[in-house]
């Protein structure tokens, strides 16, 4: 079967399902509409929903005639809390909330690259999980859908899938092997002292002191504490205490990220925090406890699978349409749990959405203005449709 041609032909279809997903984004967890809408649609192409206990997300299958190996696609459906600034015709109708980070191409496209794969799913070798995941921008989708029964049918053979790039030109694809994303760590500080009156400092333990030096200090752990070759960031965004100049309070919290490129300087990195932020303030009478949720391990792409891309890119967009050139990023993305659940095979590309000519299709992920341009629907399901169809064959 012509995938390029089998793209062209759902394009409208998939066009004006991207444009409804656009005007009705809704915010992790919250997926309810989305999902029930993609759901219908992998209906009405006749593929089977599964039933794997999810509350928003959506999983479904595709079962080629010859048995073989299972290929996961994997897309994320959530939206952000930015007010859409573009003026597009089909601009978000939730106040505040829109697709920023061109979630709705992702899970369009993955729509498409389904309608495509089953009209040819007598030619596959094996199967395709499809998984349209909830919650990537809270961090916690795709821990959230594995603790469900998201692998019911079994472990994937490997998983892809695509994020959409607008630094990139539309009809590009990137490709990076290897290191590619971060680890992405949300770290907790509650540092405890004991409140009282301004007026009295040496009657109390002041959180709010405490706080600044420990914040300086923990600077420290990646400027002395980590290896130069080994990239790692640490930034605290945010830092929340008291209610009055007059007041000293009992406690401050610092809520920072940690972002490493391997999984033993992350867990280093962990423990020192932990120790300074706990030693730093016993030292000044006070305490410190820290928590860490929404983890996720770096994402390093399969090479075999990043040729098997190039491949397909090769096949539908052309010879000059993949750039291997790209550095990793500081960036991060769920996708890696899926991928380490996948017993760490497989690969998340980059399909381009700038257009040289429309500088509002350049800004970047998470700006208001920034528009994804629908045309990237294209390459987008047929480098799905294809990577699977080769890997399936
Ligand atoms: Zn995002
Ligand atoms: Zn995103």
């Amino acid at each position: 079967m012509n995938i390029v041609k089998a793209a062209e032909e759902c394009f409208e279809e998939i066009r004006a399902f991207r444009e409804e997903l656009h005007s009705f984004p809704e915010l992790g967890h919250r997926e309810h509409r989305t999902s029930r809408r993609i759901a219908q649609m992998l209906e009405g192409f006749g593929i089977p929903v599964l039933d794997c206990g999810l509350d928003t997300g959506v999983a479904a299958l595709i079962e080629g005639g010859k048995s073989g190996k299972m290929l996961a696609i994997r897309e994320d459906i959530d939206a952000l809390p930015i007010a859409e600034n573009t003026g597009l015709p089909f601009a978000s109708q939730h106040a505040g909330i829109s697709h920023a980070c061109g979630h709705d191409i992702h899970a369009a496209s993955l729509l498409g690259a389904a309608k495509i794969l089953s009209q040819m799913r007598e030619e596959l070798c094996g199967s395709v999980l499809l998984i349209f995941q909830c919650a990537e921008e809270t961090f916690d989708g795709a821990a959230s859908m594995l603790q469900k029964d998201l692998f019911k049918n079994g472990v994937p053979d490997a998983v892809i899938g695509f994020h959409c790039a607008p630094s990139l030109p539309l009809g590009q694809v990137g490709v990076v092997s290897g290191i590619y994303n971060a680890s992405c760590d949300r770290i907790t500080l509650t540092v405890t002292g004991k409140g009282g009156h301004g007026a009295h400092p040496e009657l109390c333990v002041d959180p709010v002191m405490l706080s600044a030096g420990l914040l300086v200090q923990l600077q420290t752990i990646i400027s002395r504490g980590n290896c130069p070759t080994d990239p790692a960031v640490l930034t605290f965004g945010t830092i929340h205490g008291g209610s009055a100049p007059n007041v000293i309070p009992d406690q401050v919290t610092l809520c920072g990220t940690l972002r490493t490129f391997d999984d033993r300087v992350r867990k280093k990195h962990l423990a020192e925090v932990e120790r300074l932020s706990g030693e730093f303030c016993r030292a000044f009478k006070g305490d410190c406890r820290m928590t860490v949720d929404c983890g996720m391990p770096p994402l390093i792409n399969s090479p075999d699978i990043c040729h098997l891309i190039e491949e397909s890119a090769q096949k539908v967009l052309g010879e000059k349409s993949v750039r291997t050139d790209l550095a990793p990023s500081m960036g991060s993305d769920d996708f890696s749990c899926i991928l380490e659940a996948c017993r760490n095979h497989g690969a998340q590309f980059l399909v381009g959405t700038g257009i040289e000519e429309q500088e509002n299709t350049r800004l970047g992920l998470h700006v208001a203005e920034n528009v994804f341009p629908s045309e990237a629907l294209l390459p987008g399901m047929m480098m799905l449709a294809q990577t699977a169809a080769d890997f399936l064959r």
